[in-house]
């Protein structure tokens, strides 16, 4: 039996949490991508996995619920230094351990692997924070966060709309106390990139976390507990460099069908980039995030939250600026992608990236970085500042 398409599987493994005789696995494909593998002696054939299948799902749009738009960031801004930009999801979560329930994200274990972890206690809401641009594994979360729900407990899961859209289709009943959070997603690669990546980049090295928009915002900072392994910014780092040019994502990313304004989470969250911070009311120069509330559940949960943050109406339209995952999926940088897609399979990830412009511009800066910080051309600058300027 096929569940899906295996190049529009999204990965979040629903078909794998609701099977009861555990039949389906993950496997990486040639691409390195984990894609479900369904073992015969054990599938009785039921067609769950494939009925709640998202890719197989038509979703549509709340109708009944008129889309609301703000600009808003925590209050507590020393609890969101480290947090990806405004502090939200980290505030909601707050708010859900401090009122009987549990959340579930996703976190790094101490190999940097991403996994999504369930979260009881306030300190482990530190691992929470930040975006890690990677797709994170669901493992049995789907499972655990329904065995709280039918418990009674109050349950907050944030993920990529593809795994919320999993999610939803796992639980196949509305939950009164779930609240879903995605996040405005330009997609994700493959973890065994970011494995690879690791291993070859610092074979030698000890590390146990890594932040890609912490306190250090657009850095791929390496740490071993408090000690920096490496601290580099996003342009001089290959992996952060095809993240961000959008060379990178499972191919499933340039075809996602949730990269649009019609969401599929009570509320969805992501980064004010087209925000113009000369009409704000109240003026700000830190980060700003996008919260779209998108069910009348998400608005009465964010009517509980709103004393947490500082916030303002704004219009779709401009929370769309800059932010094209509203509009549209990200549109694969060619011919790059073609190159790094047909050198995969027997260079992998660092000996494919390194044929395409994406490498080479990141040489470059490396290269000009190393020139600039060179004896004469520090004493070049001086010289220029001292008599040049007179
Ligand atoms: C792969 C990826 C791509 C993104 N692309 C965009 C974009 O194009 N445009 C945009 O506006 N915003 C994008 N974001 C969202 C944005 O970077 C912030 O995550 C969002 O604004 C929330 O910030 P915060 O300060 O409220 O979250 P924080 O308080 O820092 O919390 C981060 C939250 O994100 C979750 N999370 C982190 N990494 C992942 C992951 N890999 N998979 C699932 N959940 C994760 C954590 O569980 C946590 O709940 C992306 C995020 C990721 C992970």
């Amino acid at each position: 039996m096929k569940i899906c398409d295996k190049d529009l599987c999204y990965g979040c493994k629903a078909c794998q949490n609701i099977c009861s005789k555990n039949a389906v696995s993950f496997e990486s494909d040639i691409y390195g991508k984990a894609i479900p593998v369904i073992d015969p002696e054990k599938c009785i054939d039921c067609g769950l996995c494939k009925k709640i299948c998202p890719v197989n799902t038509n979703f549509i749009n709340q109708p009944d619920f008129k889309q609301l738009c703000y600009a808003a960031y925590a209050k507590d801004t020393i609890s969101s230094k480290n947090c990806a930009s405004g502090g939200i999801s980290n505030a909601f979560c707050k708010y859900i351990l401090e009122n009987n329930g549990v959340v579930f994200g996703a976190a790094f274990d101490e190999n940097i692997n991403l996994k999504h972890i369930m979260v009881r206690d306030k300190a482990d809401l530190e691992k929470l924070k930040g975006s890690k641009y990677v797709y994170s594994d669901i493992a049995f979360t789907f499972r655990q966060a329904k065995d709280m729900l039918d418990k009674g407990v109050n349950v907050l899961f944030t993920g990529t709309p593809c795994q919320i859209a999993g999610f939803n289709n796992f639980l196949q009943k509305p939950y009164p106390n779930l609240i879903t959070v995605d996040l405005i997603c330009h997609g994700a690669p493959p973890a065994s990139y970011l494995s690879e990546y690791l291993n070859k980049q610092y074979p030698d090295k000890n590390y146990n976390n890594l932040t890609f928009r912490g306190e250090k915002d657009f850095y791929f900072e390496l740490k071993y507990f408090s000690d920096i392994i490496s601290q580099e910014p996003a342009k001089y780092d290959i992996y952060f460099s095809a993240f961000l040019s959008g060379l990178s994502y499972r191919d499933n990313c340039y075809t996602c069908k949730f990269a649009s304004r019609n969401r599929i989470s009570d509320i969805t969250i992501g980064d004010f980039w087209g925000i113009d911070r000369s009409t704000l009311k109240k003026p700000y120069k830190g980060k700003i995030s996008v919260v779209l509330i998108n069910t009348q559940k998400g608005k009465a949960f964010f009517d509980n939250t709103r004393h947490l943050f500082y916030y303002e109406a704004r219009s779709i339209a401009e929370a769309a600026k800059n932010n094209e995952q509203l509009e549209h999926p990200s549109n694969p940088p060619e011919p790059d992608r073609d190159i790094f897609l047909k050198n995969y399979p027997d260079k992998g990830f660092l000996g494919a990236v390194s044929l395409t412009k994406i490498y080479k511009n990141v040489k470059h800066n490396q290269k000009i970085r190393k020139l600039k910080s060179s004896f004469p051309y520090t004493m070049l600058k001086k010289y220029k500042k001292k008599f040049l300027s007179k």
